[in-house]
């Protein structure tokens, strides 16, 4: 028969991931601050542990997905003996660096310990497009890779360094709230000629596809940041920071705020003023990574 597993935290998230489980005929332990959450999982043949210290002894596995790493810290770090010989799989979001602490205390204890990032949403939890990343003692990962390949279909292993998930979540939310902001933005825009979402639609969806996924996405724009090779006969950094100032310009003319472009705007400048203004835009990444690779 499966062994059990146990999910401590059951949000939205915590729910999906404890059904996941019940679904493959794991048995599964949940435990929850507050009552109630674990009521539909129970009614699925989950067991309720009456605290976190019974939730930790009831399996070897201890899947945790809580609000931040201080509540796991809260919740943990009173049970160093009952979790001792055990797994924590913590899939709570939190700094690279509270994965990389929260596993050094772990591993002190002779607690093991993986730290995942969930890079899907609940409704996605235990289907085949499911991403979720690890990182941590790669023996480890391949141990329990069965049980975790339970919540999606793509379980990946990154590397030893526990705080890696976060950092890759980390990359890609700051993209995510970067482009939803400008989308915003955009349709603030529209707005003033009372253009709807709905009727700028297929021209979003054409300008997306063709010109900023690419731009995005391609091997050759990877390449290019990997490279530090910022050679353009395509657009320069000098009609880029045109383009810029005319946005905000713009903007400021139809009431609407751009102020989340006017660090942008001034790196622009300075670039263009160190003589940059042949290159591409993308050296404006090494405004933020200069100053990291002086150690
Ligand atoms: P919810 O707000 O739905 O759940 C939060 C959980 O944390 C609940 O179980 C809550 O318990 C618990 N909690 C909060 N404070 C405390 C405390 N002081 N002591 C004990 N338990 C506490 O959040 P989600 O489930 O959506 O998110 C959980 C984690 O998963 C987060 O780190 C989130 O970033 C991550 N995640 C979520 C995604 C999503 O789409 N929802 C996507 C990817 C990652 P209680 O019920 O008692 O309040």
């Amino acid at each position: 028969s499966l062994r059990s597993v146990t999910v401590v935290g059951l949000g939205n998230m915590g729910q999906a991931l404890a059904a996941a489980f019940l679904a493959a005929g794991h048995p599964v332990t949940v435990w929850n601050r507050s009552a109630g959450k674990g009521d539909r999982l129970v009614g699925n043949g989950a067991v309720r542990a009456e605290t976190a210290a019974e939730a930790v002894t009831a399996s070897s596995v201890i899947v945790v997905c809580l609000s931040t790493y201080e509540v796991v810290r809260s919740t943990f770090m009173p049970l160093e003996t009952n979790l001792a010989g055990r797994i924590i799989v913590n899939l709570t979001t939190g700094t690279p660096d509270e994965a990389r602490r929260m596993s050094a205390w772990a591993e002190e204890r002779g607690i093991d310990y993986l730290d995942g990032a969930i890079m899907a949403i609940p409704p996605m939890i235990g289907r085949p497009e499911a991403l979720i990343l690890y990182g941590g003692r790669k023996e480890l990962f391949e141990t329990h890779q069965p049980v975790l390949q339970l919540l999606g279909g793509n379980t990946i292993y990154l590397s030893e360094d526990p705080g890696v998930a976060l950092l890759h979540d980390l990359a890609m939310l700051t993209m995510m709230y970067g482009a939803w902001y400008s989308y915003f933005h955009a349709h603030a825009l529209l707005r003033t000629a009372n253009i709807s979402a709905k009727e700028f639609l297929p021209y979003t969806s054409n300008w997306l596809q063709h010109l900023i996924v690419p731009m995005l996405t391609s091997t050759d724009s990877a390449r290019r940041l990997d490279e530090g090779d910022y050679a353009t006969d395509i657009s320069n950094m000098t009609v880029n920071k045109l383009g810029l100032d005319n946005i905000v310009k713009s903007s400021q003319e139809l009431g609407v705020p751009a102020d989340w472009l006017l660090p942008i705007q001034s790196v622009a400048d300075r670039m263009v003023f160190k003589g940059y203004g042949n290159d591409g835009f993308d050296r404006v990444f090494e405004s933020m990574t200069s100053l990291l690779s002086l150690d």
